[in-house]
């Protein structure tokens, strides 16, 4: 496809990228911060790789997708485009060295095991560590009594680069609260890996509040991709 085509094929796409970026800019502003410190990463599951292609033509460079099989497809569809593909959706230990090679940055890592998994890759790999909000231990995330361990564990490897920590904000409270309570959290990770200053949060509906406070990697989907094709 030629560059217009991919993404005139999205109508609305521009727009609503568009949007999303002033919207984070205009947050940034409230919170007293520079834009520039943070990034966007598209979340493109469900979606077709066309999709993909068009947000590439628009410039985006990071995506994020949360499951294996669908991510592994489309970044080899997509290969030539250079873009940095963020696994950001729980991840099976079995499947981790594969996702290793095509993932710029896996932002769920909640466990030792898949950090031992993602440390025999032979080559440098972004991780942040995943940190469940909720009381609920069947959601995505470390428990917080696992931080200080989880965070030695990857320090102790000589290929994970610790980046920060990943939250998704509970439904059930309200999402700045959650945030803080994250924000509290990279500050026990960055006792131990000064480095590790990143903040992966904040969704369609809540990338004000994370930016707020403090996150630096946002994952949004639905406000630019429109809604998602149903599930497969
Ligand atoms: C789907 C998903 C997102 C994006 O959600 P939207 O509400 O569509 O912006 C962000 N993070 C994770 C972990 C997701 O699974």
């Amino acid at each position: 496809m030629s560059v217009t085509e991919a993404s005139a094929a999205y109508e609305g796409l521009a727009d609503r990228l568009h949007a999303v970026q002033d919207g984070i800019a205009e947050a940034c502003r409230a919170a007293g911060r520079d834009a520039s410190e943070t990034t966007l990463i598209v979340v493109t599951k469900f979606h077709p790789a066309s999709l993909v292609e068009a947000l590439a033509e628009l410039g985006v460079r990071d995506v994020g997708e949360n499951r294996h099989q669908e991510a592994r497809e489309k970044s080899a569809q997509l290969a030539g485009l250079d873009l940095n593909w963020h696994y950001i959706g729980q991840l099976q230990t079995k499947k981790a060295r594969q996702a290793a090679q095509y993932a710029a940055a896996i932002h769920s890592i909640d466990r030792a095991q898949l950090v031992d998994a993602l440390a025999s890759v032979d080559r440098a790999l972004d991780v942040f560590l995943q940190i469940n909000l909720t009381d609920d231990p069947g959601r995505g995330g470390a428990a917080p009594s696992e931080i200080e361990p989880l965070t030695e564990h990857i320090l102790g490897t000589e290929s994970l680069v610790l980046r920060g920590v990943m939250a998704v904000a509970p439904l059930e409270e309200p999402a700045a609260q959650a945030f803080e309570r994250l924000a509290g959290y990279s500050d026990r990770v960055r006792a131990l890996a000064p480095e590790a200053t990143a903040i992966s949060a904040g969704m369609t509906h809540d990338y004000a509040e994370a930016i707020a406070a403090g996150a630096t990697h946002l994952r949004i989907g639905s406000a630019i991709t429109g809604n998602r094709p149903d599930a497969r």
